[in-house]
C-alpha cells in the first residue's frame, strides 16, 4: 500500500502532488493557534456545548445514538451492538502521519482510536479493537486530558476515529477540554452511518468530517458489515455533513481547517459498488469536497477463504476506480501513490 497523495485537478491524475509546505522551515512555534478558531469554542462560550452534551446523554437511555437503535440503557452499563456502555473505550492516542495530507499535515493528526464499533465488518483490520473488547476504559475527564496531550505534542487537530457510538461522552469531554485550553480543530472520522438527530448535535462542533462511503448496495452492507439500510443512512449522513461544513478548506500551509472529505475503500470483485458510490457523491455533493479513494483492502479477520473477499485488490481494480474518478468533477482528490507508478504486477 502506498501513501495517499493529493491531486488537485483530475487533469493532473498522472502527476504526483507537490509536498505540503513545511511551516517548520519558517521557524514557527510548534503549536501555533489555528488560523481559524474551531467552532466548538464559540458554542462553549455560550453554554451551548454543555447543553448539547446533556441532550446527547439522553440518547444513551434506550440507545439511539446510531441507526442500530439498540434497546439498552447504556447509562446502567448495559451494552448494545457496539459492545459499549457508558465508559469510553480507547485503543490508542497518538500522532498519526498517514492520514490525507491536509489532515496529517507536517506535525501529524492527533488520532484517538476508539474501541467497539457500530459495524461488524467481516474484513475489519482492527477487529481486536472494534469487535473484541480490547482497549482501556476511561471517563470524559481522561479523554479530555488525551486531547490536551495531543495538542501539547503539536498535532494539527484531534482526529476522532470510529467515534459515533461515543458522541455523548465526546461532547462531555470537549466541554472539559475547552475549559482547559483546547483550541485545535475536531476531525470526525467515521463509517458514515449516523442518525440525523445525533449529527445535528455536532453541528458547529465538528470542523472536519471524514466519513466513509462504503457501499452502494444494502444487501452487501448487511452481509459483510451488519449495517441495515446503510445506503440510505450513508447518503443522508454525507448530505448533512456537507450542509454543516461545506467543501474542503485549508490554510496557507495546506492544512484542513474545515470541510468534508469522503473516503471510499475500493474492494475486490466490485463489492463496494465503486462506480455507483462515486457517481452519487459527484451528483449530490459539491465538487469542492475532498475525495479519498483507497486501495488498502486486504483479507483480514473472518474473510480468509471467502470467494469474493478473500484476496487483495488487484491493480486493475484500483485503476478502474480511478477511471471512474477521472470522469467526475472533483477538485480535491487523494489517491494512493501507486497510481503514479508504472506497475505491471497484478496486485496492488
Ligand atoms: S451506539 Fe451502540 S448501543 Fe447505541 S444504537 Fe449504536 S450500536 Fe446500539
Amino acid at each position: 500500500m502506498g501513501d495517499l497523495v493529493q491531486i488537485t485537478s483530475r487533469r493532473a491524475l498522472a502527476k504526483p502532488a507537490p509536498p505540503v509546505f513545511d511551516p517548520a522551515e519558517l521557524d514557527l512555534p510548534p503549536s501555533p493557534m489555528p488560523s481559524r478558531l474551531p467552532g466548538y469554542l464559540a458554542l462553549h462560550e455560550t453554554g451551548e456545548l454543555a447543553r448539547r452534551a446533556e441532550a446527547a446523554w439522553e440518547l444513551l437511555r434506550g440507545c439511539t445514538v446510531c441507526p442500530q437503535n439498540c434497546p439498552v440503557d447504556r447509562t446502567t452499563g448495559r451494552t448494545g451492538a457496539c459492545h459499549s456502555g457508558e465508559e469510553i473505550i480507547v485503543g490508542s492516542w497518538n500522532i498519526h502521519r498517514r492520514e490525507e495530507p491536509p489532515i496529517s499535515g507536517t506535525r501529524g493528526a492527533g488520532t484517538i482510536f476508539f474501541g467497539g464499533c457500530q459495524a461488524r465488518c467481516l474484513y475489519c483490520q482492527n477487529f481486536w479493537l472494534s469487535q473484541m473488547g480490547k482497549g482501556i476504559r476511561v471517563g470524559p475527564e481522561r479523554l479530555a486530558e488525551m486531547m490536551l496531550e495531543l495538542q501539547r505534542k503539536g498535532c494539527h487537530n484531534i482526529d476522532l476515529v470510529t467515534p459515533t457510538h461515543f458522541v455523548p461522552q465526546l461532547l462531555k469531554a470537549l466541554v472539559i477540554a475547552s475549559d482547559k485550553g483546547l483550541h485545535i480543530p475536531m476531525v470526525y472520522n467515521s463509517a458514515g452511518y449516523e442518525h440525523l438527530h445525533t449529527l445535528r448535535l455536532l453541528d458547529g462542533v465538528i470542523d472536519i468530517y471524514l466519513p466513509d462511503a462504503k457501499y452502494a448496495d444494502n444487501r452487501e452492507a448487511m452481509r459483510t458489515s451488519k449495517m441495515h439500510h446503510y445506503v440510505e443512512y450513508n447518503r443522508m449522513t454525507l448530505k448533512e455533513m456537507y450542509r454543516q461544513v461545506g467543501g474542503l478548506q485549508v490554510d496557507r500551509y495546506g492544512i484542513a481547517t474545515r470541510g468534508l472529505i469522503v473516503r471510499h475503500l475500493v474492494m475486490p470483485n466490485g463489492h463496494a459498488g465503486t462506480r455507483d458510490v462515486l457517481t452519487w457523491i459527484a451528483r449530490e455533493l459539491g465538487p469542492d469536497i475532498g475525495l479519498s479513494v483507497m486501495d488498502q483492502y486486504f483479507p483480514a479477520y473472518k474473510v480468509h477463504g471467502d470467494e469474493e473477499l478473500g484476496r487483495r485488490l488487484t491493480w486493475r481494480e484500483y485503476r478502474e476506480a480511478l477511471d471512474v474518478v477521472e470522469d467526475l468533477p472533483f477538485e480535491n482528490l487523494f489517491l494512493q501513490e501507486d497510481l503514479t507508478e508504472i506497475d505491471t504486477t497484478a496486485d496492488v
